[in-house]
């Protein structure tokens, strides 16, 4: 079956129409600047990207122009809508609510609405998305994935914070982590890949992206991961600053005469490689400074490294050893030079690099050496395909 996957972000828009059967994508595109000019981007497979400039005051005209370039007599997918058999969104937030995928009713979008508080910015997004669906395709089914689903498993040691017990009870505050679908998604191929008794398995996935999160995950099942209540928290990020000591929040508002959104703001937008290089939050132009002697973008590499390593180590403990360390997403994937530095702190585990594995490039690889204690890989993640399973899983 044909299956739409949709990510719905306050002005963008991702999709992705992917054939279940054979889990090829058949198209995928992007909307951006939805509520000011508006621009699409669509890609069928294998022909060339095409961008148009297309007004779309909000999702709603977003998604109607997504389906008419999927319909598109010339360059679409498919010949109708009557085609797509079911719609899977990403939602960001599903607080305690949701510890697996749900199809989506009007219960479940109640549910979701419950969870907004936690996610402000997305949660509206994605449930904009979900409706607009439902009204521009009615009667296809819809499903909904959600980034905190799989980290549900965690457990109170893990996920509560040294605050009020009260804030967690009337509030909610606790550890809810992200990027659970890709932690899902890659530590179930990890085990596969690998080789490893899934029930007897203890894996770490270092999900380095532009957003950067680890989990460490037994048994198939997340035991803690780095990201919190919001998805600031943990590893130093393109621009987030990962932990800090919260005091700094304060001594920085008066410092720089901000109240607590214009630090959050800074903590959020304007910190993690971007703020401490200077330079950039796109590592490859981080490592063009480094190589042209920048001492600020090489500490904060530097930093960033350091900072896995200590997670990694920490997971180590967590879960009383460790089988494979995988990385995954864009820096995971693509930056041997990471994959190294941090993998230069985890000797005493007995894990050793491949050094020409780790320089090579393809899809899932082993980087270890046959000798190495603990298994070390890189899987390339892939969250609209997660979601696409997820999907065709609820609604067959
Ligand atoms: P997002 O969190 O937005 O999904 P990605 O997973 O696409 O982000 O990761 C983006 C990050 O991956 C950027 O920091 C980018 O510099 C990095 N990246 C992408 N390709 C490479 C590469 N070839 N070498 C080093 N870093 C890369």
């Amino acid at each position: 079956m044909n299956v739409l996957v949709i990510n719905c972000g306050s002005s963008s828009l991702k999709y992705q129409l992917i054939d279940s059967d054979s889990e090829k994508v058949l198209a995928k595109g992007l909307c951006e600047r939805i509520g000011l000019d508006g621009r699409l981007v669509y890609q069928k497979a294998g022909l060339e990207k095409e961008i148009t400039e297309a007004s779309m005051p909000t999702h709603k005209e977003a998604i109607q122009l997504v389906l008419q370039a999927l319909t598109n007599e010339k360059t679409g997918a498919i010949a109708s809508l009557e085609e797509v058999s079911a719609i899977g969104h990403r939602v960001v937030h599903g607080g305690e609510k949701f510890a697996s995928s749900a199809v989506i009713t009007d219960e479940m979008i109640a549910a979701v609405e419950d969870c907004n508080d936690l996610a402000p910015l997305h949660n509206p997004a994605n449930l904009i998305g979900i409706r607009v669906c439902a009204e521009l395709m009615p009667g296809v089914p819809q499903v909904g994935v959600f980034d905190t689903a799989f980290h549900q498993t965690m457990p109170p040691k893990a996920y509560l914070y040294g605050l009020p017990i009260e804030y967690y009870k009337n509030y909610q505050v606790r550890r809810y982590g992200f990027h659970g679908t890709s932690h899902s998604f890659v530590s179930k191929r990890a085990v596969e890949f690998l080789g490893l008794d899934r029930d007897n398995s203890k894996v770490i996935v270092c999900h380095l992206g532009n957003g950067s999160s680890i989990s460490a995950v037994v048994n198939g099942k997340c035991v803690d991961t780095t990201m919190g209540l919001t998805p600031l928290e943990g590893v130093v990020m393109g621009t987030r600053s990962g932990s800090i000591d919260p005091a700094i929040i304060e001594y920085i508002a008066k410092k720089e005469n901000l109240d607590i959104a214009g630090v959050m703001n800074v903590l959020n937008k304007k910190s993690g490689l971007q703020g401490m290089s200077g330079v950039s939050s796109d590592m490859r132009d981080l490592e063009e400074a480094i190589e042209a002697g920048n001492e600020d973008a090489k500490n904060a590499v530097d930093v960033l490294c350091y900072g896995i390593a200590k997670y990694v180590g920490g997971y180590v403990a967590a879960m009383n050893g460790v089988d494979a360390i995988i990385f995954t997403a864009g820096i995971g994937e693509n930056d041997a030079n990471v994959r190294r530095t941090v993998c230069s702190y985890l000797g005493y585990l007995g894990a050793e690099l491949d050094e020409e594995a780790n320089s090579a490039r393809g899809e899932d690889r082993v980087i270890s050496t046959p000798d190495s204690k603990v298994k070390i890989a890189v899987i390339p993640t892939n969250e609209e395909l997660a979601i696409c399973r997820d999907t065709v899983a609820l609604v067959k």
